[in-house]
């Protein structure tokens, strides 16, 4: 399993399918199911044509939670992941170097190594 899954966000309410079913209630013409309503083009499958309609609507359902970052698609989403792997994000910086718990401030992460040794002693 990927460890920076935890960190994509996929929406999953969706108004490119909102749209994708009022153009095609508009457009009676349409007779191939892969065809796109709004310029004609006809697509390989039903996934490709969803995300050929998110380039109409201009939607990001691939959320990065480590910088906000939105792709139209999880494979641009996992390779923009690359860029926080080589280099993991500030908040992942302060670990305890006994338990290894994480701590988004260095403070917090300081009392806590305190702690440690206190009850070591
Ligand atoms: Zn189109
Ligand atoms: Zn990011
Ligand atoms: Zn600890």
């Amino acid at each position: 399993d990927d460890p920076m899954e935890q960190f994509m966000e996929v929406q999953k309410t969706s108004e490119t399918n909102k749209m994708e079913n009022l153009v095609r209630s508009i457009n009676k013409k349409l007779t191939d199911p892969n065809q796109c309503g709004i310029c004609m083009r006809t697509l390989s499958c039903k996934s490709a044509l969803q995300m050929h309609y998110r380039t109409h609507t201009g939607e990001r359902p691939f959320r990065c939670k480590i910088c906000g970052r939105a792709f139209t698609t999880k494979g641009n989403l996992k390779t923009h992941m690359g860029v926080h792997r080589a280099k993991p994000p500030v908040r992942m910086l302060h670990q305890c170097p006994i338990c290894h718990k994480q701590f988004t401030n260095a403070l917090v992460l300081q009392q806590h190594v305190r702690m440690h040794s206190s009850a070591d002693t």
